[in-house]
């Protein structure tokens, strides 16, 4: 017997037992306490608040809570530093996100462990995903800041002023690269508020920026609760760019109605990722799996709906039951760990009330075996099924590790089911067919349409929603018009 057959002969493992990975977090040096970062220095508060890790609820360190009067500060400071900045050439601008791309590449493992620390997602997915995809929306738009005047035709961009920023809690350092490479490629000053539960990756990144030699007050960063945010939009920015829920972007947009302040939203999502009968189900298994349990399902592009073709329901769900049995779940600093702890006691308490409200509408729910840790906030990876349009987690975000499962029978069902949704971030679209992925892509009232994959990022690809998901977009040429106004 050869080698080969005697090894395909032995019996294949059914199940693996992981001995644990835990990454150091030696690497991560916090302080005890954060001021805001404002002309280049730290300012300090009156009032902080402790910051906590959501894999055991232990302090990491006290943030500053910025008031209206530190926020009008800010601002003063970043629309002074607004005069030389906008003067400078592209060339120059761009040197500058070039070196801060090149910093985060070098300092990526610190960025990573302590994105996974402060905000419970898997340390695979901060330092495969977060931070790779972060460094390299700083190198697009530095790609982008001495062309601007031949990306748009016939058109003569100059910057806008000074743009309010204001990020949430889920990708944290990805969501601050989003924003600030494009605002400062296009020439403009920035005052950032990074989530309340999440502001550390956004603290460190002050340190980039002073070895990035930035000059003082071209990024302010301040931290805070909601009411730092509003103050924000109520300062005197030029522009606001907003990512985080519905339903604070419609109070965002209702506060800046009749200004002339400009405005984008990235909100909120319910995508349908749509599974026809053609489709390879092994690999659409491994596209529901992505695209609902990744970072916790706090995303808002998550494929939070599945509609599946009648005819291959049962056997795919069987599959689907069968992957997630197999899904680490445990501390997200463990390289093994798939699904990390939830981001805050909020987020779980919303989590476990909508579940609530699924089981009490009928829907019936799976959730594989697995020990959750005692210490820190943990949801299993949960599937609905006999899920009817009407019920909550139908209709509403969930923002979580929740699937909830309908059927179709034809393509103008599927379309018609996956469009009913106030939302219109994202879609998945899995089948043989190219003609039917065009079909579909065209019917299907999102800003992205996935074909046989899901939730794939990159900076060159505009991104964004329709309808109670916003407007504008981020990434791409798309992603530096909103900080631009034209002659
Ligand atoms: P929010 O919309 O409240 O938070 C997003 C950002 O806005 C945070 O920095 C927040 O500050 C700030 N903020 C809060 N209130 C105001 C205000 N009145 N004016 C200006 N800024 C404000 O989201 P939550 O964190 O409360 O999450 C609630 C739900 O929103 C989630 O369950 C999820 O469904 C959805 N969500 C969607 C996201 C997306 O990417 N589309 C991202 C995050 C959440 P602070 O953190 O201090 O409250």
């Amino acid at each position: 017997m050869t080698d080969v057959e005697k090894k395909s002969s032995h019996p294949v493992p059914t199940s693996w037992t992981y001995a644990p990975a835990p990454e150091s977090t030696e690497i991560v040096q916090l302080r005890e306490r954060y001021g805001l970062f404002v002309g280049g220095k730290w300012l300090d508060t009156k009032d902080h608040f402790a910051t906590i890790s959501p894999r055991d609820e232990s302090p990491l360190a006290q943030v500053a809570q910025a008031t209206e009067a530190d926020v009008v500060n800010a601002v003063g400071v970043a629309r002074d530093a607004f005069g030389a900045w906008s003067k400078l050439p592209g060339s120059e601008h761009a040197k500058y996100l070039f070196r801060i791309a090149r910093i985060l590449q070098e300092r990526s493992r610190e960025f990573a462990v302590l994105e996974s620390l402060n905000g419970g997602k898997p340390i695979k997915e901060s330092r495969d995903v977060d931070l790779p995809l972060a460094a390299a929306h700083f190198f697009y738009y530095a790609g982008w800041a001495d062309k601007l005047e031949y990306a748009f035709p016939n058109r003569s961009p100059r910057p806008l002023g000074v743009a309010g920023q204001i990020i949430p809690w889920n990708f944290p350092l990805l969501m601050l690269a989003w924003k600030i490479a494009p605002a400062l490629a296009g020439g403009n000053t920035v005052v950032l508020k990074p989530a309340e539960t999440t502001p550390l990756t956004a603290l460190l990144f002050c340190d980039v920026l002073r070895q990035a030699e930035l000059p003082p007050g071209v990024v302010n960063i301040v931290t805070g609760d909601g009411s730092t945010g509003a103050a924000l939009v109520d300062a005197d920015v030029d522009k606001i760019a907003f990512t985080g829920s519905t339903e604070v972007g419609k109070a965002i947009q209702r506060r800046l109605a009749g200004t002339d302040k400009k405005l984008t939203l990235e909100l909120g999502g319910k995508a349908a990722n749509i599974i026809f009968d053609d489709a390879a189900l092994d690999q659409a298994v491994e596209g529901i799996v992505n695209g609902i349990y990744f970072n916790q399902g706090h995303v808002c592009c998550a494929g939070s709906r599945l509609f599946v073709q009648e005819s291959i329901a049962e056997p795919l769900i069987e599959k689907l039951k069968k992957r997630m049995a197999t899904l680490r779940v445990g501390d997200p600093l463990d390289k093994n760990t798939d699904v990390g702890a939830i981001n805050s006691k909020m987020q779980l308490e919303k989590i476990q009330e909508l579940v609530q409200a699924g089981r009490d509408e009928g829907a019936e729910i799976y959730q594989p075996p697995c020990h959750l840790p005692e210490k820190g906030y943990w949801f299993a990876p949960t599937v609905f099924t006999n899920v009817a349009q009407s019920y909550r987690i139908a209709q509403e975000e969930i923002f979580g590790p929740v699937l909830s499962v309908l059927t179709f029978r034809t393509p103008d069902e599927a379309v018609e089911k996956a469009n009913n949704t106030p939302y219109g971030l994202s879609a998945g679209v899995w089948t043989e067919k190219g003609s039917r992925i065009l079909w579909m892509a065209e019917r299907l009232r999102a800003g992205v349409v996935w074909a046989n994959t899901y939730n794939r990022f990159d900076p060159t690809s505009p991104f964004g929603g329709y309808k109670e998901s916003g407007f504008g977009r981020e990434g791409g040429r798309h992603g530096v018009e909103p900080y631009l106004a034209f002659e």
